[in-house]
């Protein structure tokens, strides 16, 4: 499990994260919902090593996260940031295989290609062809693609629905599900808290870089201040 105790994260002076705390327990999906700013992006570049907190603890299994992004990526917690970073200049297939830099079993990497690709078939029928001519929704997908290629113990998804159509949104939140199915640990940051929560076992939501409600996924569905300000119920 991963856990997160008062965390507290600054740009300068903006005080990004106040006291945030989280737990993701294995195999769940744990989804932080939040408006634009919330703090969502800050919160998953500090779980992956990038950012440092000022003050607070990341523990997994009960031991400190390694300082590095690197060790942080070794050690399997493995972020896919908003807005994909792939390589435009790269094939499909090698933005993919990129996500299995640190892995040394060829035979292990050549079957999870296979895996990859029965999840994404679009992403095999364009393995051969440049990232840049992907649409936004099969980039999304391919950057989906390679994080999985690491064989995460924790998959960080930062707004894998971030411009995409209603269709290639229902597409990633079917995959996010399939890829728990397969025992992964899934942490997901969403604006779009509707489809987050429906998946979501647990969930937070962000306001202002401080956690203001938690509970269940159908709970935060229910509740009536998050329909209100996330789901547009009135
Ligand atoms: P979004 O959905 O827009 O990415 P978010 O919930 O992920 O929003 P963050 O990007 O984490 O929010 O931003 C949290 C706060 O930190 C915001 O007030 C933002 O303006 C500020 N912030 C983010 N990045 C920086 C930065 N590099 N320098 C200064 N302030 C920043």
């Amino acid at each position: 499990m991963l856990k997160v105790e008062n965390l507290n994260v600054y740009y300068g002076r903006i005080h990004a994260l106040k006291n945030v705390s989280i737990e993701v327990p294995k195999g769940q999906i744990v989804t932080v919902v939040g408006a634009n700013g919330a703090g969502k992006s800050t919160l998953m570049w500090t779980l992956a090593g990038v950012l440092k907190a000022k003050s607070g603890t990341i523990t997994y299994n009960g031991k400190s996260l390694p300082a590095s992004a690197h060790d942080v990526a070794a050690a399997g917690v493995i972020l896919v940031p908003e807005r994909r970073r792939l390589y435009a200049n790269l094939t499909v297939r090698e933005n993919i295989i990129m996500g299995a830099f640190l892995r040394k079993d060829p035979e292990g990497i050549k079957k999870d290609l296979e895996f990859i690709y029965s999840l994404f078939p679009i992403l095999k029928e364009r393995s051969n062809q440049y990232a840049g001519t992907l649409s936004g929704g099969e980039q999304q997908m391919a950057a989906i693609a390679r994080g999985l290629m690491s064989r995460p113990k924790i998959l960080l998804l930062d707004e894998p629905s971030l411009g995409l159509s209603p269709l290639y949104t229902s597409e990633v939140f079917k995959t996010i599900l399939q890829i728990k199915a397969q025992g992964a640990t899934i942490f997901l940051a969403e604006q779009n808290a509707h489809k987050a929560l429906e998946i979501a076992d647990r969930a937070y939501v962000l306001e202002t870089g401080r956690v203001v409600l938690s509970g269940s996924g159908k709970e935060l569905l229910a509740n009536p201040k998050v329909q209100e300000a996330y789901l547009g119920v009135r």
